[in-house]
This record gives C-alpha cells, sequence and structure tokens, in this order.
C-alpha cells in the first residue's frame, strides 16, 4: 500500500494528545485533513501537558549556558506561542489564562555570578524588546530592583539580587481544558482515548501502529506518523528502529496548586535562581503554583523511557511535598511568612515527568539539563519525532511540524 502526497487515502496519525500532540492535530484538522489522535489516557492533555508550572519561557533562567543556545531557542518559541494557541481555541486574548509577570531572586548560593546573569538578561532584552509575546509589546523586558523592592519581595538576606522580567506563564489545566473543547468540536479528529500505542513499524511504504485497548490488541495502518509521546517517545521511536541520538534524563517533579482562599496574601511569580530552588506563580482567580526542586523532584530515570510513574506520589509524600514547598516559598517571600497553615490546606499536587538529555542533575552546572538544545522534529521518510523539550516551544513545533508534514500553507 502506497500514498502519493494529496492522495485521497493519506491518513495521518498523532501519537500522544499531550498539549503537543493536540496542537499538532488542530493545525492538521485547521488544514482540512482528517487525522487520527492516540492516546492512552480516556481524554487529552492530563499528564505534563496539564500539571506543570506553564511558563512561556523568554530563556532568562538559562543563565549558565554561555553560547546563549537555548534562550534563542525559547524565545523562538515564546514569541509564537500566542497566535496558534487563540487560532485554536477561537480566543481573542489569552489575558485571562496569564499569571503576573515573573520577577528574579538570585540566591546567596547561586551557581552564576549576578553579573554574569545581569549579562544574561541584557542579551535577551535586546532580542525581545519590541517584539509581540502573548498579545502585548514587550517594552523593558527586564529591570534590576533597587534594594528597597528587593527587600520587599524576597528574604533579604540570601537574595543577593532581583530582576523585574515581562515573562509570564499561562495556566496549564485552564489552557487544557479549552484545547479538550477544541479538539471535541473538530470533525477532522478522530480522538483514540484509551488506546496504549505499544509499536510502530514499516512495510510497502506504510506504517503499522499497533496499541492496546481495553487489553485487545489491535493494528491500524497509516500513510504518515508524528510521535508526541513525551514518556514514552523514544521507546517508540526504537520499535521503528529509530535509534535515540542522546542519553536520557527523566525525573518526575511535582509542584502545588494553592486554590485562592479569602484573605489569601498576593505573592509575585517568581523563579529563585540558580541552582535547584524553586519557582511561585500568581494565576489570581485561579490560585498560586509553588514548586521547590528539593522536596518536589521525587524520582529519576535513566532508562530509554522512565517507569509508568502516573500513580506518584503516594498520600504521605504529597503531604510532605506540600508542606516543605510551602515553607520554602514562605522562607524565600516575606509576604507569605505566618500563611504556611492555611497555603498547606489549601493546595494539591501537580507533578509530571520532564524529559531533558543528560546524565546528571541541575546542581552540576556541568549538566546538560542547563540547556535544552536537543530537542526539536527529526524525521525519517513520513515518521516524525519530535521533542517539544518545554511547554513554551509547543505551538512553536506544532507548525513547523504541519509545515514538514503537509507543506506551507
Ligand atoms: C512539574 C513540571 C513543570 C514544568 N514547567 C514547565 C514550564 O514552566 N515551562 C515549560 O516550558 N515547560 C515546563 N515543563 C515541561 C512541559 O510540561 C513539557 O515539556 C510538555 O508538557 C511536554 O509535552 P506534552 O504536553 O505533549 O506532554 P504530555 O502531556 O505528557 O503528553 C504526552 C501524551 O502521550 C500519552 N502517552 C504516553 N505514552 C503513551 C503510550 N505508550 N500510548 C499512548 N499514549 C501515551 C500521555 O498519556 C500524554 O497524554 C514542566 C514539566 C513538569 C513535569
Amino acid at each position: 500500500m502506497t500514498w502519493k502526497s494529496g492522495e485521497p487515502k493519506r491518513r495521518i496519525a498523532v501519537l500522544g494528545a499531550g498539549f503537543q500532540g493536540v496542537c499538532i492535530a488542530l493545525e492538521i484538522a485547521r488544514r482540512k485533513r482528517p487525522v487520527t489522535l492516540f492516546d492512552r489516557e480516556a481524554a487529552p492533555i492530563t499528564q505534563a501537558g496539564a500539571k506543570n508550572e506553564g511558563k512561556v519561557h523568554l530563556g532568562f533562567v538559562y543563565a549558565n549556558e554561555p553560547d546563549r543556545r537555548t534562550a534563542d531557542a525559547m524565545i523562538a518559541g515564546a514569541l509564537s506561542f500566542d497566535e496558534p494557541v487563540r487560532r485554536w481555541c477561537g480566543l481573542e486574548t489569552l489575558e485571562p489564562l496569564l499569571s503576573t509577570p515573573y520577577v528574579y531572586g538570585v540566591l546567596a548560593d547561586t551557581m552564576v555570578s549576578v553579573p554574569e546573569i545581569e549579562k544574561h538578561f541584557a542579551y535577551i532584552a535586546e532580542r525581545i524588546a519590541g517584539r509581540p509575546y502573548l498579545g502585548a509589546t514587550l517594552g523593558a523586558p527586564y529591570r534590576r530592583l533597587d534594594q528597597r523592592e528587593k527587600a520587599r519581595l524576597f528574604d533579604d538576606e540570601t537574595t543577593l539580587a532581583a530582576f523585574a522580567t515581562e515573562e509570564r506563564a499561562v495556566m496549564p489545566e485552564r489552557m487544557a481544558e479549552l484545547l479538550r473543547g477544541a479538539v471535541a468540536a473538530e470533525p477532522l479528529i478522530d480522538l483514540r482515548a484509551g488506546c496504549e500505542v505499544q509499536a510502530v513499524s514499516e512495510s510497502g511504504g506504510a506504517f503499522t501502529v499497533s496499541y492496546s485497548r481495553d487489553g485487545v490488541a489491535e493494528r491500524e495502518r497509516f500513510s504518515d506518523v508524528v510521535n508526541c509521546l513525551w514518556t514514552d517517545r523514544v521507546k517508540i521511536d526504537a520499535t521503528l528502529g529509530v535509534k535515540p541520538a542522546h542519553r536520557y534524563f527523566h525525573r518526575y517533579k511535582a509542584g502545588i496548586l494553592v486554590s485562592l482562599y479569602p484573605g489569601a496574601p498576593q505573592a509575585p511569580s517568581a523563579t529563585f535562581i540558580l541552582g535547584s530552588y524553586g519557582d511561585a506563580v500568581n494565576f489570581g482567580d485561579d490560585g498560586l503554583y509553588l514548586s521547590w526542586y528539593p522536596a518536589g523532584m521525587i524520582a529519576v530515570s535513566r532508562d530509554i523511557a522512565p517507569p509508568d510513574w502516573r500513580n506518584l506520589p503516594d498520600e504521605a509524600t504529597e503531604a510532605r511535598i506540600i508542606r516543605e514547598t510551602a515553607a520554602a516559598a514562605a522562607r524565600l517571600m516575606p509576604v507569605l511568612r505566618g500563611h504556611e497553615a492555611d497555603l498547606v490546606a489549601n493546595a494539591r499536587v501537580l507533578g509530571g515527568t520532564i524529559v531533558a538529555t543528560g546524565a546528571s542533575d541541575i546542581d552540576d552546572p556541568e549538566s546538560r539539563l542547563h540547556r535544552r538544545i536537543d530537542i526539536g522534529l527529526s524525521s525519517v521518510g513520513r515518521y516524525h519525532s519530535l521533542d517539544p523539550g518545554k511547554y513554551a516551544m509547543v505551538p512553536y513545533y506544532a507548525l513547523k511540524t504541519v509545515d514538514r508534514l503537509l507543506g506551507e500553507p
């Protein structure tokens, strides 16, 4: 069986209905092509794509990378985030989903000095000033706070310097809900929920996707396949004979979402740099997301695919993550002090797997986790495998992938 470009018989499969797979399926459908979208879960975007922090990185955090390639990549992704997402969801603006802008706090044991960090921020500012980002135009992309402003936001003793930026996050759970609605309303997307992909093989110029549904093995033929399985991507590539180009370091990381309660303090959106620290993201009515790396990073794997971590964490670990994350946030942000018990009482844990190349964790200055350059689209004929690397890169790569698949519109 063979397909030629433009033939009516062409059948496209997208493996993985996470944020990445859903964006690709929506773009294929908007270009008037039918697409089959597989996922083992009962609904799209329930894993990392829904349970992350949602920062649309402008590259500020990647300050430990002299050639700044990751910052360049993040800038390209971030500046392309808004338009396609609004188009897929039929939204005028993403504003209701956005966090307040991030302030960066440089902690005393930072692995990159304050002058080097400022040099990095200036590099980014030069590239993004005046460019459109999340529906606004970037004005003064960063500003070093004076001593009084710094002490108001952050623990003065442990914070060496603070920089206000215009970087923001989108609320991933709200984004996922909107995209699920868009998939449900799109007749050209055939969603195969509850289907666990097990292998892809090729014969006669077409691909067979083998999967199991309710324990029953099934297979289907496609002319084109896009693998967006995130945790299982490299493993499924290998079933087709596509070898991984890198070593992978998988981490299961959890943060907490504190729902808005009467009298809740207004914390800044903040990222503490540079080391194994954490973040705070103020999503207004949608709550306050907090993460603290030493508390939330609970499993690692260097295997081709991580173990099935979907049942992590257990109840006791959840309680510990909530307690320790709230305590760390209150240590670093004076506005949260005295609120620890309320933060704990109103928190739930959100976690998922981070796939990245490398061999050591972020407390190692040489770790490849300080970069995200081994990412993107690789294709063998009509088989495409996509590692978005970050949430922020997903819409950008969705357009690139569909351009390669169908030709530019
Ligand atoms: C705690 C945390 C915080 C993060 N914070 C940020 C951030 O602030 N900014 C940022 O840019 N990035 C962030 N990330 C990274 C970001 O979440 C991921 O890069 C991105 O979401 C991955 O793409 P995805 O959404 O498609 O993955 P997923 O949502 O995991 O999608 C993969 C899909 O494939 C399905 N699947 C997997 N295996 C199979 C199989 N064998 N058969 C069928 N279906 C299968 C899954 O069910 C899932 O739906 C964070 C990640 C975590 C975990």
